[in-house]
């Protein structure tokens, strides 16, 4: 049945999944180095989730106070809970000035300081000299920071010639039998047509699954699509239990109020009017990372001090910051909240609430963007041909819990290291290895599978049982209990998705299979996630076991790599990466946990 499909071929250097920040940083590095590139999106670019980022960039350019990469480096492997790899996270930090630098000549709009510099804001967990002051190091253009990168890296990539393909969705990698990724195969929404794309290198840009969850500030395309062939592939995820909440999403429509909010001076409120986050965290305050003030507002909550006629919320304050102010550095957020929460900034709090933001964990790669997995027991064994960046990746340099404005810089910072690593191993316009004839087979065999599908529920059934699961059982705070029952209930879920009923067989602009393929990519996350998470016993990072609530770096400092295999998810370890890159770090030592 199969062979009814006409498949377009193509042969390219390299081809970048996903043009968000990181898909569009490294497309513009392959096509500056000139290889041949292909960049395949199912969005338009500039309508990637990185466009709604609003805070900021972080890198230590000490634009307006003192500041140094290894104070950043040294807030990022604390932010981290000592989970994340220290040499990647040194090469992260220290790279981050020239790669922003080299955004403000791209012609990235920023900010402006009265002399003209790129203007700089603080950030929850950024501070200098090793967490005694507060640092303002995250680089904005407004609150509009992802808009501004994402605008500029599309039209720098479209300058170099990078070849786009947009509304294509890319199913699955072609793997060959050694374990060598060949390419991707990809459906064009539009006119219906199957296209191959053979690569010598396949990069993986297409951000994170927080979707899996029924409340998240990620847009409706962040299904982890990345992650999802990843697994199909036979490869592992790593540290999928690390799901970060933002504290100040708008109560009820999930929206973010970013971060820089408070970087400008905005604060919390309990029902009795306290500015509760003094207690918790009598230092950074309002500013605390964000795993702690989000678990703290869930405190105040559970306790009966939240607002509103349920007490199921928090109060978020900028009235007493101006017009001035708020027009000038908060302009989205003021529109964001007159929309979504009918609230007048200038006068009213913002009615908040932690809602899921971003998955530190994803597809293991090493600092140059090349995928991982362990192999003959190195589990820093280079899967050949297939890198990954930006959110779907785990690099790991956020850990246990990522810091405010570390993401948009690991788009950039990796984004461009793999561009750079890529135009090292691959030999511009080399031939292709061929295939058996029948190598798509498998890929196709599936599609006309869930094409044809006939079950009984429907995608939105099972993608609502997996959300509900997810949102109840692998929250803000976990116990041993509420993952046991959650691992049991998201097992029966995605044992469901073998009665999905696809309603419209077509192929041009069919929505259903769209998005019975991002469900499915979605399961085997949300499972690897919750067995993950029920497999850790303690705490760190936005990993809150409250039957272990002690971080225990004797038994678990070590990464969760997570397997897929016939509905079941498979465990094992990848130790943390305790050594820095160069004499300058030296190794930064666990302490007691000190906000
Ligand atoms: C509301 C919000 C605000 C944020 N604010 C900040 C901030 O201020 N600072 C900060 O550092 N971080 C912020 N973050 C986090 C950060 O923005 C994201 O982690 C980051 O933008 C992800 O970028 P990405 O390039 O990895 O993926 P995305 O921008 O999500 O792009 C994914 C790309 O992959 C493509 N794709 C996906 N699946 C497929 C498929 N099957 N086939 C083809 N293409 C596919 C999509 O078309 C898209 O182009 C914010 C996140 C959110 C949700």
């Amino acid at each position: 049945m199969t062979d009814s499909y006409e498949i377009i071929k193509h042969e390219y250097d390299v081809v970048v999944v996903g043009a968000g920040g990181a898909g569009l940083r490294a497309t513009l590095g392959l096509a500056e180095a000139g290889l041949k590139t292909a960049c395949v999106t199912k969005v338009f670019p500039t309508r990637s989730h990185t466009v709604a980022a609003q805070g900021g960039v972080s890198a230590a350019l000490g634009n307006m106070g003192e500041d140094d990469w290894r104070w950043h480096a040294y807030d990022t492997v604390k932010g981290s809970d000592w989970l994340g790899d220290q040499d990647a996270i040194e090469y992260m930090c220290r790279e981050a000035i020239p790669s922003i630098i080299e955004l403000e000549h791209y012609g990235v709009p920023f900010s402006r300081t009265a002399e003209g510099k790129i203007y700089q804001r603080p950030f929850g967990g950024m501070t200098t000299h090793f967490g005694e002051g507060t640092a303002q190091r995250t680089c904005a253009a407004a609150d509009r920071t992802g808009h501004a990168m994402l605008h500029t890296l599309y039209q720098q990539s479209l300058k170099e010639k990078a070849e786009f393909f947009i509304e294509y969705f890319a199913i699955d990698l072609i793997m060959d039998d050694e374990g060598v990724c060949r390419g991707v195969l990809a459906w064009d929404l539009s006119t219906g047509q199957l296209h191959e794309f053979r690569a010598h290198m396949v990069i993986l840009a297409t951000g994170g699954y927080g979707r899996t969850y029924f409340s998240c500030t990620s847009a409706h395309t962040c299904t982890g699509d990345g992650g999802g062939m990843v697994l199909r592939a036979g490869l592992p995820v790593q540290d999928m239990e690390f799901v970060q909440f933002h504290p100040t999403g708008i109560y009820g429509a999930g929206c973010l109020i970013t971060e820089g909010v408070r970087g400008e001076g905005g604060y919390l409120t309990n029902s009795k009017g306290e500015r509760f986050m003094e207690r918790y965290a009598p230092n950074a305050k309002d500013l605390a990372s964000r795993d702690v003030v989000s678990r703290s507002m869930t405190i105040e909550i559970r306790e009966g001090r939240g607002v509103g006629p349920k007490a199921d919320h928090i109060h978020l304050h900028l009235e007493h910051l101006g017009p001035e102010v708020i027009n000038e550095r908060l302009p989205g957020i003021a529109e964001s909240a007159k929309i979504f929460a009918g609230v007048d900034v200038t006068k009213e709090p913002i009615p908040v609430l932690p809602t899921v933001h971003y998955n530190m964990g994803g597809v293991q790669t090493n600092y140059q963007g090349e995928v991982l997995t362990l192999k003959d027991g190195d589990p820093d064994s280079v899967v050949p041909g297939l890198m990954a960046v930006g959110e779907a990746a785990c690099v790991s340099v956020h850990g246990a819990n990522r810091l405010g404005s570390n993401s948009l810089l690991d788009l950039v910072v990796f984004g461009r290291a793999a561009g750079k690593r890529a135009a090292e191993v691959v030999q511009k316009g080399a031939p292709h290895k061929r295939l058996a004839d029948d190598h798509l087979e498998p890929i196709l065999a599936r599609l006309d599978k869930l094409r044809n599908a006939n079950g009984s529920l429907s995608t939105a059934e099972i993608r609502d049982n997996m959300q509900q699961t997810m949102q109840n059982h692998a929250a803000v705070f976990r116990t041993s209990d509420s993952l046991a029952e959650g691992v049991e209930k998201m097992t029966q879920v995605a044992a469901s998705f073998a009665d999905v009923k696809v309603t419209d067989r077509s192929m041009v602009w069919n929505s259903d299979l769209v998005e019975t393929l991002e469900l499915d990519n979605m399961l085997g996350q949300a499972m690897a996630t919750m067995c993950s998470a029920s497999n850790r016993q303690e705490s760190r990072g936005a990993h809150a076991h409250e039957d272990f609530p002690e971080r225990d770096d004797v038994n678990w400092m070590k990464h969760t790599l997570a397997w897929w295999k016939d509905g079941k998810i498979e465990l094992d370890y990848r130790p943390v990466h305790n050594y820095t890159m160069s004499d300058e770090l030296e190794y930064i030592e666990p302490k007691k946990r000190v906000y």
